[in-house]
């Protein structure tokens, strides 16, 4: 069997991470043929040594030299900055993309990606969000899969297969309710990012993080589960289910629902992308319904969380709305994260900055590639 090259963009994050250890257990199957990293040279100089792909890209462009020379008698080309990784995913031998990249900075991969006929595995949720109905026109338009990564629409995906006929009534997308599920917005007010960072049943990286803990990352959810799948938004609710292990739930016409579960762990996600349609044996650990006396379910507290209804509301909006909230929200959590606004100044923030525009109806790539820089420009000035 032929094996099945992969390029993973943003291999030294947590998806990028726990992708390579899927990789390294299928080595008949699957094999790197790209690593892409922001600022960690050292981790993927390393990545690149047990590898061996053809290719890396580096995004600091200082970095550049230095992992030149560390890979230099592999022969693994080198390329830097933005260019370099909207080049790199358009090598012929590359069958897959893994996007494992954070924030709107992974869009203009994907894109380049499916114009070259590239399979998709999206950890990236932020190129839904951003510009989700031009991408679903491109893998369309060009034909190829799109694998989701993200465990909920992972699930989601999973419950459809077999069911190309049968319409989806509603989807439940499940939410752990993070570290501050049941606290008001008093105890809110205080919080620390230390405090945030801290989520009850998965380890990520801090941006998606601090995401689950304001609840965004549920909204950011809503909105990629909409192009996905080709939903209404009042076809997508979300209910808190603090042990997650039910994934997400499909309802379909005759009221029967199909829910995906297990342990929480992105591995299985992100193998069932890489090795789909075919379901590899592993070693993970295996979900014990004696370890659990109750799986349970709650409202999710709207006004206290008050950024899952911003997401809707931009979905209802419509046009570069989603775009606006992504990059506003992106600027709130690294203003967050560097001490500059409180936790629920983020929703403040965002909130403003949205304000602060008005909506473009059919943004173009390159309009909403412009609207995600002056919308960052407009938030950090209101940080100020
Ligand atoms: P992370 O911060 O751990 O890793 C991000 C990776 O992207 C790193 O390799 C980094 O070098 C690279 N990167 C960062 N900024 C970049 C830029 N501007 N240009 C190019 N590369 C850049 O993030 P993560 O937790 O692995 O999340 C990655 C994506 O997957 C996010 O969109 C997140 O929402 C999604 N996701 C993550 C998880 C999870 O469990 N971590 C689960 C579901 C979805
Ligand atoms: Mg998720």
């Amino acid at each position: 069997m032929k094996k099945k090259n992969i390029a993973i963009l943003g291999s030294t994050g947590s998806i990028g991470t726990q992708a390579l250890d899927v990789i390294r257990a299928f080595p008949e199957m699957l094999e790197v043929s790209v690593l892409t990293a922001s600022v960690n040279a050292d981790l993927l100089i390393a990545q690149a040594r047990a590898f061996k792909p053809k290719a890396v890209v580096i995004g600091c462009e200082t970095k550049c030299a230095r992992v030149k020379s560390a890979l230099e008698d592999l022969g693994i080309a080198v390329y830097a900055g933005d260019k370099g990784l909207e080049e790199v995913v358009q090598l012929e031998e590359i069958d897959m993309v893994l996007n494992a990249i954070v924030g709107s900075a992974g869009l203009r991969p994907t894109v380049k990606a499916i114009e070259r006929k590239k399979d998709i595995a999206l950890a990236n949720k932020e190129t839904l969000v951003v510009a989700g109905a031009l991408i679903m026109d491109l893998v369309r338009q060009y034909d190829v899969a799109m694998l989701p990564v993200d465990s909920e629409h992972s699930a989601i995906f999973q419950c459809l297969v077999g069911e190309q006929d049968n319409p989806i009534e509603k989807i439940y997308l499940t939410a752990s309710g993070g570290p501050f599920r049941g606290k008001d917005r008093d105890f809110l007010t205080a919080v620390t990012k230390q405090q945030a960072l801290k989520h009850p049943n998965w380890v990520m990286g801090a941006k998606i993080t601090i995401d689950s803990a304001s609840l965004m990352n549920k909204g950011l959810e809503v909105i990629e589960a909409k192009w996905l799948f080709g939903l209404e938004v009042e076809q997508i609710d979300v209910i808190v289910h603090p042990q997650s292990i039910i994934h997400s739930v499909v309802q379909f016409q005759d009221g029967s629902m199909k829910a995906q579960m297990g342990l929480p762990d992105m591995k299985l996600p992100i193998q069932h992308a890489l090795t789909y349609p075919r379901r590899q044996p592993n070693a993970f650990e295996r979900f014990n319904f004696r370890n659990y006396a109750s799986l349970t379910f709650e409202e999710v507290d709207k006004d206290t969380f008050r950024n899952l209804e911003l997401a809707y509301q931009s979905l209802k909006d419509g046009g570069d709305r989603p775009c606006v909230l992504n990059a506003a929200n992106e600027i709130a959590v690294a203003a967050f994260l560097a001490d500059e606004i409180s936790f629920l100044g983020m929703s403040d923030l965002i909130e403003a900055t949205m304000c602060q525009q008005k909506i473009v109806r059919k943004p173009s790539l390159e309009d909403l590639l412009a609207i995600d820089n002056e919308t960052r420009i407009v938030a950090r000035s209101l940080v100020k």
